[in-house]
C-alpha cells in the first residue's frame, strides 16, 4: 500500500459518518473522514433534541455533533475540514480528490446526507428551532395543544401531518395545488384526520413572529389574494435533496438522486458504502443514520479485510 493509500475514507460528518468513524478507530481501519467545510450536517440546525438515547436532558444539535466528532478525534480518526470535489471510483484503490489533493482508499463510506428543501424565506430560517423545523417526529412533542401548519403535499406532509395530530391542537396542511401528491393509502388517513384542514392553491410567504413563530402570512395563487394563518409551528415538508452531486456517473443513483443500495449498505460499487439520508429517504433520524453508519463500517471492514488478506496471498 502506498503512503498515500488509506484504509477507509469516510465522506461526511453528521451521525452516519461520525459514527462510522468511531466503529473505524475501533476495528483499526484509521478512518479518514472529510467532514466538508459546512460540517455535522442537518443536527447542525436544530436546537433541542430530545430523542437520541443516553441524554436524559435535552442536548441542542451542535452539541451533539460535537460530541460525536471528539469522541471520533479521541478514539484516533484523522476528521478534515473539506469538502470533497470529486472521485474517481473507476480505478482501484479509489481516488478522492478535494481542492488540497487527492487520496487513494481501499474502502469509501458515502454519508454525505440530505438537505431538506426550503421555502427561502429569511424569517424561515431566521426562525428555524423556533417554531420552524422540518421534522416531526423530533420536534412534534414540542407543540402539545398547539395549533401547527404543514407546507407540502406529498408523503412527508401528510405522514408529518397525521403524526402531528398526536400534539397539536389543529394541523392546516398548506399545499400549491389542490391536488395532493401522496400516496393513495397516506391521503386518505390525512383527510380522514378530523384535527387536519387542507388550504389549497396556497403559498407561504412570510413566517411572523420575533423570538418565535406567530403566524404565517399567505398567498392563493388562484385568487391572489393574501392572508395569515395564525400558528405557533410550521413545518416545511416539501421534500429533501440527497448530496450526490459528486457521485453522479460514480455509482448508481436512484430517479430522485438517492444513492441507491443493495444488502443494505452496499452502492453499486464493491468497497464503496452507504449511510445515512443520502440513501434513506423514509426514516431520517438522526439514530437510524447512525445506526447505518455502524451497518456501513462492519461491511467495510469485511471488505478491507478481504482485500489486505488477497494482498499478502499474491
Ligand atoms: P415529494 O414527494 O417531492 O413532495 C414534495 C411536496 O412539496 C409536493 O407536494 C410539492 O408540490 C411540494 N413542494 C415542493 N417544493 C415546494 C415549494 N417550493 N413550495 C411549496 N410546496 C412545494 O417529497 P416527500 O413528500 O418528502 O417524499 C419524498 C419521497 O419519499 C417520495 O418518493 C415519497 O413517496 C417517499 N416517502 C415515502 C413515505 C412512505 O412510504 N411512508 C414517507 C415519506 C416519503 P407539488 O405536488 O405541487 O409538486
Amino acid at each position: 500500500m502506498s503512503v498515500d493509500t488509506k484504509k477507509l475514507v469516510i465522506i461526511g460528518s453528521g451521525p452516519a459518518g461520525l459514527t462510522a468513524a468511531i466503529y473505524g478507530c475501533r476495528a483499526d481501519l484509521d478512518p479518514v473522514v472529510y467532514m466538508g467545510t459546512k460540517y455535522g450536517g442537518q443536527l447542525m440546525l436544530t436546537s433541542d433534541v430530545e430523542n437520541f438515547p443516553g441524554f436524559p436532558d435535552p442536548v441542542m444539535g451542535p452539541d451533539l455533533i460535537m460530541k460525536m466528532k471528539s469522541q471520533a478525534e479521541r478514539l484516533g480518526a484523522k476528521l478534515i475540514q473539506e469538502d470533497v470535489v470529486k472521485v474517481n471510483f473507476g480505478v482501484y484503490p479509489f481516488e478522492i480528490r478535494t481542492d488540497n489533493g487527492v487520496v487513494r482508499a481501499l474502502s469509501v463510506i458515502i454519508a454525505t446526507g440530505a438537505n431538506p428543501r426550503r421555502l427561502n424565506l429569511e424569517s424561515e430560517m431566521r426562525l428555524m428551532g423556533k417554531g420552524v423545523s422540518n421534522c416531526a417526529v423530533c420536534d412534534g412533542f414540542f407543540f402539545k395543544g398547539k395549533k401547527v401548519a404543514v407546507v407540502g403535499g406529498g408523503d412527508t406532509a401528510m405522514e408529518e401531518a397525521t403524526f402531528l395530530t398526536k400534539f397539536a391542537n389543529s394541523v392546516q396542511v398548506i399545499h400549491r395545488r389542490d391536488e395532493l401528491r401522496a400516496s393513495a393509502a397516506l391521503k386518505k388517513e390525512a383527510r380522514s384526520n378530523p384535527k387536519i384542514s387542507f388550504v389549497w392553491d396556497t403559498v407561504v410567504t412570510d413566517v411572523l413572529g420575533e423570538k418565535h413563530v406567530q403566524g404565517v402570512r399567505t398567498k392563493n395563487l388562484k385568487t391572489g389574494q393574501d392572508g395569515v394563518l395564525e400558528v405557533d409551528g410550521l413545518f416545511v415538508a416539501i421534500g429533501h435533496d440527497p448530496n450526490t452531486e459528486i457521485f453522479k456517473g460514480q455509482v448508481e443513483l436512484d430517479q430522485k438522486g438517492y444513492v441507491a443500495i443493495r444488502n443494505e449498505t452496499e452502492s453499486s460499487v464493491p468497497g464503496v458504502f452507504v449511510a445515512g439520508d443520502v440513501h434513506d429517504f423514509r426514516y431520517r433520524q438522526a439514530i437510524t443514520a447512525a445506526a447505518d453508519g455502524c451497518k456501513a463500517l462492519l461491511d467495510a471492514e469485511k471488505f478491507v479485510k478481504q482485500r489486505l488478506d488477497a494482498q499478502m496471498v499474491s
